[in-house]
């Protein structure tokens, strides 16, 4: 009988258990992938990250097809027709088993159990892994009970289990051998019949993912610890959006990592360590969502942070979706998310912070927002950065620690570099003016660059006093 494998966020095929498993049990093997546009869209996937997963599926149908696996569709709107299509499948290419990697929101978890239901009641059976983490939910848990809600403790404990576990080797060899047993077969490319935006220069083969990766590694890694939270520097590995749709393995980071250390995941220098510590954080958020599906349903983790007075001012709001805040650093990282769908880490601490902080705006606009605009758009990561920032989550940075934009601008773009990149006006703008130019533009008689929209000072003091009144009344 034929195993049928269903790719979801994994677009590989080198890593992916549910794959490897399939080929292990099966004579025959038959890929499927459902494309959910309503459900996507209630999701606020971006337009750029649709054709980043088209483009992705694109590689893998094809891969797929020179190893003689067809890849099949499955078209409908929302998750809940997926049983019954699925089944429909299963059917006509007379399947046995159905193989797939986990996904941890709560949506898609109960995707996944209304699939493993029904085709249990059809007597087939279904296969899950995990090959999106390199630690499950379940085998990091405090000696108490429950689940971390501290990132320095989950991660100990994620370096130690990681340890004990070792990383599983590549399956690039027993899927050569695979290749030889079959006839390639020919692929029709998939197309996304939903809006999208170009995300060419985000899109890699798998064997491209590879050779940035292991670039990043043997040029960048060791100064990442020091030129992380330079957004001039473009010091990080924007590997992001090939995590989000799983062209990359984390076990493939491992691999590249533990070459650095035989004593991996210890033993590394500073920046192996400190990127090491920021796949952790990736994973901190996907077993969060594991663990608290009120994540999943736009809840606050910390409950009495709901009774913030929020606001809800449109005018307001589009002016920081736009980069028209006239704080320099903030609309430079607006900008480039509009540009290129990506924003590096640190400017997303800032404009995060900008908006609920200065601007007292409810964080889910703003995660809503990027969900919207980001290539790498994780429900996970970003659910997690933005309750982090907003000071309503695990670990959230505490509510009294107000980044201000100023200085924030100054530490991290002393010569103003990525600001004079991403916003025109501030083009002409000499280093020692560029985080607050106003005075400069208007003695030159520039009018083109917004006032500032806020006085920080006074929009910190009503955070942090509002903020204080909702904890002491708990
Ligand atoms: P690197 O610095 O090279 O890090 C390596 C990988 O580690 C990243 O590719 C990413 O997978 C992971 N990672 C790094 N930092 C974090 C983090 N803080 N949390 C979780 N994972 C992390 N990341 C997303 O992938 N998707 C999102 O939608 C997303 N939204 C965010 C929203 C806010 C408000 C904030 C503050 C952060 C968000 N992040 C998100 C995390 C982080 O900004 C990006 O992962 C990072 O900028 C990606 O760039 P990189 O690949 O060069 O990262």
């Amino acid at each position: 009988m034929t195993g049928l494998v269903w790719f979801r966020q994994d677009l590989r095929l080198d890593d992916n258990d549910a794959l490897l498993q399939a080929m292990q049990n099966h004579r025959k093997v038959v890929a499927v992938v459902a494309l959910t546009e309503a459900q996507w869209s209630d999701h606020e996937w971006a337009p750029i990250k649709r054709d980043l997963y088209q483009r992705q599926l694109n590689f893998l149908g094809e891969a797929l097809a020179e190893l003689g696996i067809e890849l099949r569709v499955v078209q409908c709107d929302y998750y809940r027709e997926l049983p019954r299509l699925l089944l429909q499948l299963a059917n006509e290419v007379q399947v046995s088993a159905l193989y797939a990697n986990r996904d941890y929101a709560l949506d898609e978890r109960r995707r996944d159990a209304a699939v493993d239901a029904w085709f249990e009641q059809h007597d087939l059976q279904c296969h899950w892994f995990d090959s999106n983490l390199l630690v499950r939910p379940l085998e990091v848990k405090p000696q108490t009970s429950g689940y971390y809600k501290k990132f320095t403790p989950f991660f100990k404990s994620w370096c130690a289990r990681l340890a004990e576990l070792g990383i599983a080797e590549s399956s690039k060899r027993t899927l050569a051998g695979y290749k030889g047993k079959a006839e390639a077969l020919n692929f029709t490319p998939i197309d996304l019949d939903a809006a999208k935006r170009d995300a060419s220069q985000w899109a890699r083969t798998e064997r491209d993912a590879g050779v940035q990766l292991q670039g990043f590694i043997e040029e960048q890694v060791a100064d990442y610890q020091r030129k992380r939270d330079v957004p001039a520097d473009d010091a990080t590995s924007r590997l992001s959006p090939l995590w989000e749709v799983g062209v990359l393995s984390p076990r493939a980071a491992a691999r590249a990592l533990q070459a650095l250390s035989p004593e991996f995941p210890y033993g590394l220098d500073e920046g192996a360590k400190t990127w090491l510590s920021e796949l952790a954080w990736r994973e901190f958020y996907q077993h969060l969502m594991f663990h608290v599906p009120a994540l999943s349903m736009g809840k606050a983790f910390q409950a009495y942070t709901e009774e913030f007075p929020w606001r809800y001012d449109k005018a307001d709001f589009a002016r920081w979706c736009e980069g028209r805040t006239g704080y320099p650093i903030v609309d430079a990282g607006m900008r480039q998310l509009q540009a290129e769908g990506w924003m590096h880490n640190r400017v997303r601490m800032i404009v995060a912070n900008f908006l609920v902080k200065d601007l007292h705006i409810d964080w889910r606009w703003g995660e809503r927002f990027f969900m919207q605009h980001l290539v790498d758009g994780s429900f996970a990561a970003n659910n997690g950065g933005w309750q982090w920032s907003a000071s309503t989550g695990t670990d959230a940075v505490p509510y009294f620690r107000v980044f201000n934009p100023t200085r924030q601008s100054e530490q991290v773009d002393p010569q103003g570099l990525y600001i004079r990149k991403w916003v025109s006006e501030l083009n002409n703008v000499p280093a020692k003016y560029i985080h607050t130019p106003h005075d400069y533009l208007r003695a030159k008689g520039s009018t083109d660059y917004p006032q500032p929209m806020v006085d920080h000072k006074a929009a910190r003091e009503t955070f942090i006093s509002t903020f204080k009144g909702l904890k002491t009344a708990v």
